[in-house]
């Protein structure tokens, strides 16, 4: 019944419990924004956590966490980062399900997660944006 004690009780229950997983959320994105500002990334849980985090939200908690401990984040456009040979800069076409890189122009082979890496630290590729 509207009005009711129990009525009450379930919206106030409800309520707590919508509390409670903002607040969890709010604290994995400051622990996910620690992470990578500290630079300890390249493992699966931290993975895990980006996917379920609102991605503005992870972005805004880097920047202002880098703010406080005095760094600096660049923004990188990752169009082509994956599909360029880190080595001699061929296009290697691959889909999302191929994790391994393998140019046939100069046989480098390694993950290609890392070969992507390569080329945005190599600052010649996407860079778009720095803080
Ligand atoms: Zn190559």
């Amino acid at each position: 019944m509207k009005g009711s004690k129990n009525r009450l009780n379930a919206k106030q229950r409800m309520a707590k419990r919508q509390r409670k997983s903002a607040n969890e959320r709010k604290d994995n994105l400051h622990k996910v924004a620690n992470e990578i500002v500290k630079n300890m990334v390249q493992n699966h849980n931290l993975a895990k956590s980006i996917n379920d985090a609102s991605w503005s939200k992870l972005v805004n908690s880097c920047i202002y966490r880098a703010i406080d401990v005095g760094k600096y984040i660049e923004f990188v456009d990752p169009n082509g980062t994956g599909q360029l040979c880190s080595r001699c800069g061929a296009v290697v076409k691959k889909n999302l399900s191929v994790r391994i890189h393998s140019c046939n122009n100069c046989g480098l082979e390694m993950d290609r997660d890392l070969n992507a890496a390569l080329n945005i630290r190599g600052g010649t590729y996407g860079l778009c944006g720095t803080l």
